[in-house]
Parts: structure tokens; C-alpha cells; sequence
């Protein structure tokens, strides 16, 4: 049997089925995944909520020979719009249950239509990011109004729940770092580990801080790499990118990145004291012209690198003229 060209799903291991889904922006696919358990299927991460993606989702149902109202539970590794973003029709649609991590429907709250916050505006300021830059960048709610459609789930995440999905087991392992309650999926008879963005082969995903509230994600991100090296893996089924198998290997690769990036942070306020602003366009090779879209985030990943060393003890802050300054910790 052939498949129609415009059909991208591959039954990448017995059972389990990898569907290609279109983004409208970089990274241009998200891989979500079909799991065959017998008696049932599960679905792990729905795709962005726009035409193209719930079409081509709907053709590979047809191709892996799965009827909608196969598929009985809908898990979710985060609630960003690639992943949680059509989490509400498909609910409707297979009358499944959904799974998602109660950090991550906090976060979900985030995505809503709406302007950015005075609380917002203000951080943004105090961490060096130039204020006529804001008006030009819309909030997340106004960027993804369309593309968002969050499903209320039925059941909180907890790390290591078990979940039925008809013959097969799933564990859910707590990875936050990339989002506070995001969730690697690990089927541990099989080997197999569906790790949302928390264990990319060919890109590192974002690790950002981009409120005074959101604690250490890069000291998470790094203790959840530790916790998955862990597990026994032989196959990785990312959200973004190819199937891979040597999980331990990435792990350590990104340990390394980030190390590197951190000392490469640190060598640049050494210099002088600066903003986060200031140290982001200088670690990640961008001017004040370059597109916003880059230096907002470099700006958040910045300050996770630098508040990570500050709980190291090797960067400190402190505050002039309402703008937060970093600096190297030294003995005093
Ligand atoms: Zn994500
Ligand atoms: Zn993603």
C-alpha cells in the first residue's frame, strides 16, 4: 500500500507511530505521537491549532488506521502551542481524556489574549531591554489567539504516574527546565522515551526566565538532563528533529553547552557590570537592531545563566537607577 505524498506519519517502532505536523515558524515540524496499545490508543502532544496541522493530523489517523474515537487518553508534555495547542478538539473530537502537569496550566493562563502586564513592562525595563522595543512585539496572548486552543485537562500530571493506554504502561518523569511542568513520557518495557523539547538532538530548547517569579530553570533544566540520563533508554522520540538513540550522549553534550555558555556569561561581566539586555546581545552575537523576536529570548536565557550562577556563587546583583546590574561574586 502506498501513501498519499502529502501524509507524513511512520511507524517508527512496533506501536508507535511519529506524525509530522506543520508549524507556521521555526522549528518548522512538530513530531507528536501515536501509541497503539491494543485495545486503545494514546496520543502524546497534539500539534499548533491551525488548518494545515489538524488536516494533515486527520490523514494520518486515516493512514495509521486509527479512528478518532480510538484514541482514549491525550498526553501532553507542556502547554506550548506546538504541543497543548489543539489539545481542545481533539479532546471533543476523540472524547478522550486529557493529561497535563498543573504547573503547566498555570502557564496556559499566559497564552490568553491579552496586553502585556504593567508587572511585565516593568521587568522588561529593569533588565536593560530598551522600552520603545516593547510596543513592537506582541504579547504571547495576542501573538497566539489564533493558533491556541488549550483543552481544561482531566487530570493533573504528577512525576512518575502511571498511565494505562490499553496494553502498554506509561511513566510520566517531572523534567521541568524548558516550562515548569513539563514531562519526558517513558515507556520503560519497551525503552522507549518521548521527550517533548527537553532532550532535542539537534537544537537546545529555550530556558528562560521571564519573571521575577520563575526561580532557577537552568539549575531544573540541568538537574532534569541528570534525571533522564538515568532512565533506561534505547530509543528517543523527540518533538523536534529525528529519532535518535544515544540519550546519554545528548545529555551530556547540553551539560556542556550550557557550562560553556555560563562561562562565557561570566567573562563578559567581568568587564564591567551590565544588564541582562546588555550580556545577551553580546553572548549571542546581536546588535540593538537585530530582530526582536531573537533578543527578547536571548535576554530571558541570559538571566536563567546568570541567576544559576548567582546560586553557584559566582555572579551577584544589584540594582542602579532601577536597572539590575551582574557582575562576578567576589570574596569580600
Ligand atoms: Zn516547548
Ligand atoms: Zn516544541
Amino acid at each position: 500500500m502506498t501513501e498519499p505524498a502529502e501524509v507524513k506519519v511512520r511507524e517508527v517502532l512496533p506501536g508507535f507511530h511519529l506524525i509530522y505536523l506543520p508549524l507556521p515558524m521555526r522549528p518548522t515540524i512538530v513530531n507528536v505521537y501515536l501509541v497503539d496499545g491494543g485495545s486503545e490508543w494514546g496520543l502524546i502532544d497534539t500539534g499548533m491549532y491551525t488548518a494545515e496541522s489538524v488536516k494533515a493530523f486527520r490523514s494520518a489517523l486515516d493512514v495509521a488506521g486509527c479512528p478518532p474515537e480510538k484514541i482514549r487518553k491525550i498526553i501532553c508534555t507542556h502547554h506550548h502551542p506546538d504541543h497543548f495547542g489543539t489539545s481542545r478538539p481533539y479532546q471533543e473530537l476523540c472524547h478522550a481524556e486529557v493529561f497535563l502537569h498543573p504547573l503547566e496550566l498555570a502557564r496556559v493562563a499566559s497564552f490568553r489574549a491579552q496586553a502585556r502586564s504593567p508587572e511585565t513592562v516593568r521587568f522588561f525595563e529593569r533588565n536593560g531591554i530598551p522600552i520603545e522595543s516593547f510596543a513592537k512585539v506582541p504579547s504571547l496572548g495576542e501573538f497566539w489567539r489564533n493558533m491556541y486552543a488549550p483543552a481544561q485537562p482531566d487530570h493533573p500530571l504528577a512525576d512518575r504516574d502511571r498511565i494505562a493506554i490499553g496494553e502498554r504502561t506509561l511513566e510520566a518523569v517531572w523534567t521541568p527546565g524548558h516550562s515548569p511542568g513539563h514531562c519526558v513520557m517513558y515507556f520503560r518495557s519497551e525503552k522507549v522515551a518521548v521527550v517533548g523539547d527537553h532532550l532535542l538532538p539537534k537544537i537546545t530548547p529555550h530556558v528562560g526566565i521571564v519573571s521575577d517569579d520563575d526561580g532557577d530553570p537552568l539549575g531544573d533544566f540541568l538537574a532534569s538532563l541528570r534525571k533522564v540520563g538515568e532512565l533506561d533508554v534505547e530509543t528517543v522520540l523527540p518533538a523536534h528533529g529525528p529519532v535518535y538513540h544515544d540519550h546519554r550522549k545528548r545529555v551530556t553534550q547540553l551539560i556542556e553547552f550550557h557550562d560553556y555558555r555560563m562561562q562565557v556569561m561570566l567573562d563578559i561581566v567581568r568587564g564591567r557590570p551590565r544588564t541582562a539586555y546588555d550580556v545577551a546581545l553580546e553572548a549571542f552575537d546581536l546588535t540593538p537592531q537585530s530582530p526582536l523576536q531573537q533578543q527578547f529570548p536571548a535576554t530571558f536565557e541570559t538571566l536563567a545563566h546568570l541567576e544559576q550562577m548567582r546560586l553557584q556563587g559566582r555572579t551577584e546583583k544589584f540594582e542602579v537607577d532601577d536597572r539590575v546590574l551582574w557582575r562576578p561574586k567576589t570574596a569580600h
